[in-house]
C-alpha cells in the first residue's frame, strides 16, 4: 500500500505543475543578492520619480558604463553601446550584437511614467486665506488616496525667453511639501455616503501651497507672496505656468516594508520596477550575440500617446537606422526581433481575494510574472502572445534558473488593463508581457517583493544574453 502511494506521489510530481516560492527554492546567497540588488533599486527610484528624472538618472548610469549618445546616421559596429535620449522623457539604450542585426533585436520595453497629479496651466489662486495650485490628475488613480499625504513638485518651466528650468521642491528633508486636504470625519457624513470614486472630485485635488500674504493688506496677497517667492528663486511670473510641466508626486523615499525587510514600499514601482531591471540587464549582458535594446517609454499611463509614448515612431526609426547602417533589410530585422514588454501585474492580495481567480493569479515572492495576454472582457486591447513564443521564453527561463509564474490581470469579468505590448507586436515583433507582481498598484505608495524584482532582472538578463 505504502509502495502504491509512493508511485502516486511520483506520478503527481511528474505530471502536476506547481509554482515555486523563491524563499523555498533559492539559496541564502541568491536571496542576499536580491536584497542587495534592491538597495540599488531603491536608491535609483528615489532619483527617478518622474519620466524626466528617470531619464536623467539612466543617462548618468549608462554613461558610466561606456554608453554614448546616438545620432541618426551613425555607422555602428559590434560591441558598441549607445543611448538615445528622446526629448528628456523617454530613452532607448542599446548594445550592438556580435551577430548580424538581420537575426533580430532583443528588446525589453518598460515605461517610466507613473500616475500622479499634474498642475494645470493656470494653477495658482487663493481662497479664504489659503493659496492653492489647481491640478489635473495623470493616469488611473483612486483620487481619495492622494489626499493628506506629503507631495513634492517635480518638472520644468519654460520661460518667456525660451529658457527651461528644472523644478524639484519637496524631496530634500528641509524642503517644504505640498498637501491635498480632505474633510474631517465629524463633518463628512454626506461625503462618506458617496462612492469611493465620488468622495473626492477631480476639482477638489488642489495643492495647498501657502497661507501668508505679501506685506500688509492687499488683494490676493497670498497668491502674490507665492509668486514673489517663485520669482525670487526661479525668475518666473504667473504666465510661465502656461509653458510648464509640473507634477506632484509622493514626497517620501522608498522604504523597506515588513520586519523581515522582504518588501519595498515606494512611489512609481509601476513601472520603474521593470525599467530598472531592463537597464541593469542591458549593462550586465556585456557583449550580446543579438543586438539588445532597453526601451524606457513615457505616457503608458495615458495610452502610450504622444511623441514620447510607445506609439511614437522614434524607437523603430532607430532600429531602421541600425539596419541601414549594416545594409540589412529593415523588414527582416523586425520579423526576427523579440520583445519582453516589461510591465507590472497585480499581485494576489488576500485582503481582496474576490477580484482574482486564484489559479491564474500571481503572488509576491513567486518570481517574475509572464502574462500571455492582458486586455479586458474578451481579451479586448490585448497582445495575446503565441504559444510558440511563450514556449521559447519558458525554456529560456527554466534553463537559466529564473523563478517565474504566470498570471492574468484579475477575474475575467472584473476589469482589465493593457500595456505597451500591442504597439510593439504590430511592428511584426514577437512580444510577450512580463514583470513584477505589485500590491496596491497605482496607489501613491505601491508594494513589491524584493525577490521578484531580482528575478525580473535575471529574466531580462537571460533574454539579452540569448
Ligand atoms: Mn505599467
Ligand atoms: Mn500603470
Amino acid at each position: 500500500m505504502a509502495e502504491e502511494k509512493t508511485k502516486v506521489e511520483e506520478l503527481k510530481e511528474k505530471l502536476f505543475y506547481k509554482t515555486k516560492n523563491v524563499f523555498e527554492v533559492a539559496s541564502e546567497d541568491e536571496i542576499k543578492k536580491a536584497y542587495d540588488y534592491c538597495e540599488e533599486y531603491k536608491d535609483f527610484i528615489n532619483r527617478g520619480k518622474t519620466e524626466r528624472d528617470f531619464v536623467k538618472s539612466a543617462v548618468v548610469m549608462l554613461e558610466k558604463e561606456g554608453f554614448k549618445p546616438y545620432e541618426f546616421g551613425t555607422k555602428v559596429s559590434a560591441g558598441e553601446k549607445y543611448y538615445y535620449n528622446n526629448r528628456g522623457k523617454s530613452l532607448a539604450a542599446f548594445v550592438i550584437g556580435s551577430e548580424c542585426i538581420c537575426r533580430g533585436v532583443h528588446i525589453s520595453a518598460a515605461h517610466i511614467d507613473s500616475p500622479r497629479v499634474d498642475l494645470k496651466q493656470h494653477p495658482l489662486y487663493e481662497a479664504d486665506g489659503m493659496g492653492f495650485f489647481k491640478t489635473h490628475y495623470y493616469g488611473g488613480i483612486k483620487k481619495y488616496q492622494w489626499t493628506t499625504i506629503p507631495l513634492a513638485l517635480h518638472g520644468v518651466i519654460t520661460k518667456a525667453d525660451g529658457e527651461t528650468i528644472d523644478i524639484c521642491i519637496g524631496e530634500d528633508p528641509t524642503d517644504p511639501v505640498f498637501y491635498i486636504d480632505d474633510l474631517l470625519p465629524h463633518l463628512a457624513g454626506d461625503q462618506m455616503r458617496k462612492s469611493l470614486s465620488d468622495g473626492i472630485s477631480g476639482e477638489q485635488l488642489n495643492l495647498l501651497a501657502g497661507s501668508r500674504p505679501y506685506a500688509e493688506k492687499t488683494g490676493e496677497g497670498i497668491k502674490l507672496n507665492i509668486l514673489s517667492i517663485l520669482n525670487e528663486k526661479y525668475g518666473i511670473t504667473e504666465a510661465d505656468f502656461m509653458s510648464a510641466e509640473l507634477c506632484a508626486v509622493p514626497a517620501s523615499p522608498a522604504r523597506d516594508v515588513g520586519l523581515d525587510r522582504s518588501l519595498i514600499g515606494a512611489y512609481g514601482h509601476d513601472d520603474k520596477v521593470c525599467a530598472y531591471p531592463s537597464l541593469t540587464a542591458l549593462v550586465e549582458a556585456k557583449n550580446p550575440v543579438h543586438t539588445t535594446m532597453a526601451i524606457l517609454a513615457d505616457k503608458e499611463e495615458i495610452g502610450s500617446e504622444g511623441n514620447s509614448g510607445m506609439q511614437c515612431a522614434v524607437y523603430f526609426d532607430i532600429i531602421a537606422d541600425l539596419a541601414k547602417s549594416f545594409g540589412v533589410d529593415y523588414a527582416v530585422v523586425r520579423k526576427n526581433s523579440k520583445c519582453l514588454s516589461a510591465d507590472v501585474n497585480a499581485a494576489f492580495d488576500p485582503n481582496f481575494p474576490e477580484v482574482n481567480e486564484r489559479r491564474n493569479a500571481c503572488f509576491v515572492n513567486k518570481g517574475v510574472v509572464l502574462t500571455k495576454f492582458t486586455g479586458s472582457r474578451g481579451k479586448s486591447g490585448s497582445n495575446d502572445a503565441s504559444a510558440e513564443f511563450v514556449g521559447y521564453v519558458r525554456n529560456l527561463f527554466d534553463s537559466n534558473g529564473v523563478i517565474w509564474q504566470t498570471s492574468e490581470l484579475g477575474k475575467v469579468d472584473c476589469g482589465g488593463g493593457g500595456t505597451v505590448a500591442k504597439f510593439i507586436a504590430k511592428e511584426n515583433v514577437e512580444t510577450v508581457d512580463l514583470g513584477v507582481p505589485v500590491i496596491s498598484m497605482h496607489a501613491p505608495i505601491e508594494v513589491v517583493a524584493k525577490t521578484d524584482v531580482y528575478e525580473t532582472h535575471k529574466a531580462i538578463l537571460a533574454f539579452f544574453k540569448d
